[in-house]
């Protein structure tokens, strides 16, 4: 008995000197991040990025990119088809990946992608905003108004949407979940990009990069978004 209590009050206290440390350890990470764009944006004309502590909550341990394209686009039925001479893929492709990251954020997911048309991506943002999430989209404003766009049917479904409004293109193609989480990289949210384009999207919880990408994402939000 009294050997279980002792070795009970050992293991807590090691979890909670671990948890401490680990605490400690990010907010260092965050000052010395912060230290470090200071002295970079030093004579450039622009602010540092502002390291935000939520961003610093990424474990650092995502670090993953996904090639497209993908053999085929993923089987509504998966795991239970049965239909004979099934086309679609029955195995994780990197659409599913992806549309289970998507599926993964529990707050927001703040989107900046060139165009959207498709379907499964804006049905995962859609089931996001369903289950609460806060979605904000930035497009470019040529292509949302192309042939099969996703982007118009988002926004009638209640998504905030920001276009451009200048002659060149909003060109990026990343995405934010949690403030935690990014994905970006050549890949257009297109069926095209999926089945056919060589295409990367890298997966990181970076602090850094995150910190970066939020900032980007709430400037271009601020000077694309009307009310
Ligand atoms: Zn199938």
């Amino acid at each position: 008995m009294v050997l279980a209590w002792i070795t009970c009050s050992w293991v807590c206290y090691k979890v909670i000197k671990h948890c401490g440390s680990r605490v400690d350890t990010l907010q260092n990470q965050v000052r010395q991040l912060q230290q470090q764009l200071n002295v970079a944006y030093q004579g450039t004309g622009y602010a540092p990025p502002v390291v935000h502590q939520q961003a610093a909550g990424g474990s650092g341990k995502l670090s993953e990119v996904l090639f497209f394209p993908d053999p085929a686009m993923p089987c509504h039925y998966a795991g239970n088809c049965r239909r004979n001479n099934c086309t679609y893929a029955h195995q994780p492709t990197n659409l599913t990946r992806l549309l289970q990251f998507l599926g993964s954020a529990r707050s927001t997911i703040d989107v900046c992608v060139f165009t959207i048309t498709c379907d499964e991506i804006a049905e995962a943002l859609l089931a996001a905003q369903k289950r609460g999430v806060r979605v904000r989209i930035i497009s470019d404003n040529d292509q949302s108004k192309t042939q099969g766009s996703d982007v118009e049917r988002l926004r009638a479904a209640g998504i905030p949407v920001a276009l451009d409004a200048d002659q060149y293109h909003m060109h990026h193609k990343f995405a934010v979940l949690d403030s935690r989480m990014i994905a970006n990289g050549s890949f257009n949210w297109t069926r095209q990009a999926v089945l056919f384009n060589q295409e990367n999207v890298v997966l990181s919880d970076n602090p850094a990069l995150v910190a970066q990408f939020c900032r980007q994402f709430e400037i271009l939000w601020q000077k694309y978004y009307k009310r």
